[in-house]
């Protein structure tokens, strides 16, 4: 059973996917990711590999049941990939040279642009859930795209605040908020390769961390090709601070945020990517709790401007040192 079940009170939809319950739980004596499982090919830099427990699919399952006028039910129409870094088991995207994540950066672009040319398809997702308390089932290094048929709620509060501002100022509030951020310097990592590198003053999560193209800009299909270079090496960046906090690999969910594919323009929305780390120190995890999960005010039990200066002190120091 797959479908979209709406929420009137909150107004938002639930994916229901009792399918995934079936998934396997960290095999560890077979990985389909791997070059010889029959499942992908003897040979791959990067790949994209269909969800075998695909949350949306196209042409999605006919609802298990009739919704009413509150409780509304829709068809689960998407599509999700899992995004194969590299064909070697044993490893994490921090660890590949930026010439092979040169490789990943390019094919989220071309997936994006497939996915975005499908009339059914309102917004492509592109993210990482990366570590065992993350709650990754599989280990082999890899990343997912959801493809949805309605722009989500934490991109449409983003959108809707950004409109606003634009409409007001006749500026992207992307734009600005960088521009603070620049002027104020404490919770800033890093600027150049076409990227700013920053933990942001209301950051919700101690470690973190968001990237912000500097150029304005909707999506990946924008990017200049310094850009994509530049990416590439931004993103190891953040991702060997991340491992030299506390010399472990650090775990993160990773998420793009871009402009809708819904057809419509949105010239005040700005590409970025933000990452949120579990761990608020070297042993404890910040979990959702009562306060996050019941009223949506997540406490943070640090400052963002101590968390950016203990970032800044673990090498890399600059985006030079990385390759
Ligand atoms: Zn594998
Ligand atoms: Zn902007
Ligand atoms: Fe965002």
């Amino acid at each position: 059973m797959s479908e979209l079940r709406w929420n009137p009170i909150l107004r938002e939809w639930v994916a229901t996917a009792t399918h995934r319950m079936d998934r396997p739980q960290l095999p560890k004596d077979w990985c389909p990711f791997c070059p010889g499982s029959g499942r992908v090919p003897d040979d791959y830099d990067v790949y994209i590999y269909p969800n075998d427990f695909p949350t949306f699919r196209m042409p999605p399952p006919k609802p298990s049941m009739e919704g009413t006028g509150l409780l509304q039910v829709a068809p689960s129409a998407g599509v999700c990939d899992v995004v194969l870094y590299t064909p070697e088991h044993d490893t994490t995207l921090a660890q590949l040279p930026v010439s092979h994540i040169v490789k990943l950066v390019r094919l989220w672009r071309r997936r994006f642009r497939e996915l975005a040319s499908m009339p059914e398809i309102h917004y492509v997702f592109i993210f990482e859930n990366k570590g065992e308390v993350i709650g990754v089932t599989m280990p082999h290094p890899h990343g997912q795209i959801y493809a949805f048929p309605y722009i989500p709620p934490k991109v449409q509060r983003e959108l809707d605040s950004a409109q606003e501002h634009y409409e007001s100022t006749g500026r992207c509030l992307f734009c600005d908020v960088m521009e603070e951020e620049k002027r104020d310097r404490r919770r800033v990592l890093a600027e150049g390769e076409g990227f700013f590198v920053v933990v942001p003053f209301y950051a919700r999560w101690p470690f973190e961390v968001h990237i912000t193209s500097l150029r304005h800009m909707g999506n990946i299909e924008e990017f200049w090709e310094e850009e994509i270079q530049g990416l590439a090496r931004i993103l190891k960046f953040v991702l060997l601070k991340y491992n030299n906090l506390y010399g472990f690999s650090f775990p993160y969910i990773m998420v793009l945020h871009q402009a809708p594919t819904d057809s419509r323009d949105y010239p005040y929305y700005h590409f970025h990517i933000e990452f949120y780390p579990p761990y608020r120190s070297r042993d404890k995890l910040k979990y959702l709790a009562g306060c996050e999960s019941g009223a949506g005010t997540f406490i943070n039990d640090s400052a963002a401007e101590e968390k950016a200066a203990q970032l800044r002190a673990v090498p890399p120091h600059t985006l030079e040192e990385v390759d």
